[in-house]
């Protein structure tokens, strides 16, 4: 890692692991463009990264709480994070937490990346270091269908997150932006589809193939 440049955002890594090229684009080129997806985004963590606190008996919740890894070299935000006591009663400041759960909001459904598991891994492993008490466990809440879905850190998931972090940052370091890999899956949902344009980069014989499947396609459709 540069030392000059100690700390990425912690949503780099969240770009990182959706699209390479995606995050050399925001963070190496700062291009940054809304669609309706990051729009929707953008105001529910505006609403969710408001600082506050609020106790209730044996928990503590704590919003738009700032974290910092040193082992992953990432700062940032946690939306919301539980401060959890058995002793049920209100919080006080010398009070002994036995869990802290980070929980981390999203708009849409759960994906088949791995982008916010590693998000919220992140979070851990920085609430880790700056608590100094093992976490074992968080959650992610999605909008669609509104429910909560726990998360294990599990060793698999830390080596990921620490591997993923390690790698954004090599990213950094090289400065030089990927080339763009069409995949319609994630393509199709990114922002940065005007300005990546990832179907010019491929070469004629893929645009082709590209082409035939889509007119097969309609001719099938008709
Ligand atoms: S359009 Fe595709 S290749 Fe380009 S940045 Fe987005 S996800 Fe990555």
């Amino acid at each position: 890692m540069n030392p000059e440049r100690r700390y990425a955002p912690l949503s780099a890594l969240q770009h990182f692991v959706y699209c390479e090229r995606q995050c050399a684009l925001i963070h190496l080129e700062q291009i940054w463009i809304n669609n309706r997806l990051t729009a929707e985004g953008n105001l529910l963590h505006e609403k969710v990264h408001e600082e506050s606190e609020e106790s209730r008996p044996g928990m503590r919740l704590v919003r738009g709480l700032p974290v910092v890894s040193e082992t992953l070299g990432i700062i940032g935000q946690c939306d919301l994070v539980e401060f959890l006591s058995s002793r049920k009663r209100s919080s006080k400041a010398s009070e002994k937490w036995e869990a802290v759960r980070p929980v981390e909001y999203k708009r849409g459904r759960p994906k088949s990346h791995e982008a916010d598991l590693v998000q919220l891994c992140a979070q851990a492993i920085s609430l880790e270091e700056m608590l100094g008490i093992p976490i074992t466990e968080g959650a992610l809440f999605y909008g669609e269908p509104r429910r909560r879905t726990s998360v294990s850190f599990t060793p698999e998931l830390r080596a990921t997150t620490i591997q993923t972090a390690q790698a954004l940052h090599a990213l950094l370091d090289r400065g030089v932006t990927p080339p763009a890999l069409y995949r319609a899956s994630l393509c199709r949902g990114c922002s940065l589809l005007s300005v990546c344009l990832p179907r010019r980069r491929e070469t004629p014989a893929q645009a082709g193939n590209w082409f035939r499947d889509a007119l097969n396609q309609i001719l099938m459709e008709s």
